[in-house]
């Protein structure tokens, strides 16, 4: 039994993602001695790509929550995560103004570079 490393999962919880992938011919065959093999179409790798990209090391960032309140002044407004609490847009604001020796290097790093073999969304700590 293998303990070490991460919990893997299970191959066939993907089923339905990867029947999808055949039925739609985004993925092909090999031909020959890589018949054993599939690999993406062109336009499925260039399209990956480009999500990869946009995505970005900060999903957290933007995504707005329409029904939270916020932590700092109690009202229900637009609010976004922010080290791990719900927070309005102008009490951000606020918080970052009367923070200064906070690093705010998130939205900095955006155009970072894409990683499509991890699924770490983790912020850069600096
Ligand atoms: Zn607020």
């Amino acid at each position: 039994m293998d303990t070490m490393g991460e919990k893997e999962i299970p191959i066939d919880t993907f089923d339905a993602l990867l029947r999808d992938l055949v039925t739609w011919d985004l993925v092909v065959r090999g031909e020959g001695d890589d018949a054993q093999t599939w690999r993406l179409v062109a336009r499925a790798q260039q399209r990956l790509g480009e999500l990869a990209i946009a995505r970005g090391p900060w999903p957290a960032e933007r995504t707005v929550y329409l029904d939270r309140l916020c932590a700092d002044c109690g009202r229900r407004h637009l609010t976004w995560v922010r080290d791990g609490t719900y927070v309005c847009n102008p009490c951000w604001q606020k918080r970052l103004t009367s923070v200064q020796d906070e690093p705010i290097t998130v939205a900095l790093v955006a155009a970072g570079g894409p990683s499509l073999g991890s699924s770490s969304s983790e912020p850069i700590a600096s």
